[in-house]
């Protein structure tokens, strides 16, 4: 695997898998990788001939007072995770790198991006479709991969790539979770152990509302309901959207600690 720091270098690393006219796949990434990104980098390597993962904490999609420096990091071990899912090329750039001095340049996706996590975390879908689109537009991937546990940034960048025709498949993969049910996250290292427990309550309701769904009442009263019985975590929000299909989705903050997940309700 070779681990790459600028786009000059990384335009000339792909150079050889383009001239062979090599499938390009994409799995963009904050690093603190976990099995959730490795079943990303897994589908990206079966589908494709040069698998690239970018490792790249984005301050552009995090708010003011939000965790960018808490974000947990740690490159030597990301490395060694994508070397063992044989992982073609790591993209893991500094900052000033993707944005220079004077970098003034930002797309701004539409409605899709103003509710949910658009509405909890202003200008963080700005920053989610400018770091993809400057991705995509450097790696020229067929297809890019990114997690359901995301719903709402698959639907953001489904919509961009439509909109901006690029050629890319955006490749939704399912979210992956420990056996508990609790979603991987790269902050669930921030939960203590007892916040761990509380944090449960989360799938539980979504699991509970996609029940109450299926026997046709209401998806969101039915999670709200379990996620209202447990006072130590605070509700964002629980909402039914239209997220790359049908969707329950739901944040709540445990602790310090912001948690999102979602099911699709079919
Ligand atoms: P992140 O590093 O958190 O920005 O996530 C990078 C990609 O991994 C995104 O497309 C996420 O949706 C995806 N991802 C994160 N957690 C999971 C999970 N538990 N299961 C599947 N995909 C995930």
């Amino acid at each position: 695997m070779i681990v790459i720091r600028t786009v000059a270098e990384l335009l000339a690393a792909l150079e050889p898998a383009r001239a062979r006219g090599a499938q390009i796949g994409l799995v963009p990434t904050m690093g603190a990788l976990h099995d959730g990104h490795r079943s990303l980098m897994r589908t990206a390597r079966d589908a494709d001939e040069f698998a690239v993962v970018s490792l790249f904490v984005n301050p552009a999609q995090f708010g003011r007072g939000e965790d960018l420096d808490a974000y947990p990091r740690d490159e030597a071990r990301d490395a060694d995770v994508a070397e063992a899912e044989r992982v073609d090329l790591l993209f893991a750039p500094p900052v000033e790198e993707i944005y220079p001095d004077g970098y003034d340049t930002w797309v701004e996706p539409g409605k899709i991006a103003t509710y949910l996590e658009g509405a909890a975390r202003p200008g963080h879908f700005r920053g989610v479709a400018t770091i993809c689109t400057k991705l995509f537009h450097l790696v020229e991937p067929g297809r890019a991969y990114l997690g359901r546990k995301d719903a709402q940034q698959v639907a953001v960048v489904k919509q961009l790539v439509r909109d901006l025709a690029l050629p890319i498949e955006i490749v939704a993969c399912p979210t992956v979770r420990d056996p508990d049910g609790l979603a991987l996250s790269s902050r669930n290292v921030f939960l203590s152990p007892a916040e761990r427990n509380v944090a449960l309550t989360l799938p539980r309701a979504l699991e509970a509302g996609l029940a109450v769904h299926r026997s046709g009442g209401d998806a969101v009263r039915g999670a709200r309901e379990i996620l209202d019985g447990e006072p130590r975590l605070r509700v964002d929000y629980v909402a039914e959207a239209d997220l790359d299909g049908p969707t329950l989705a739901a944040a709540v903050v445990v602790g310090s600690t912001r948690l999102i997940d979602n099911v699709r309700l079919e």
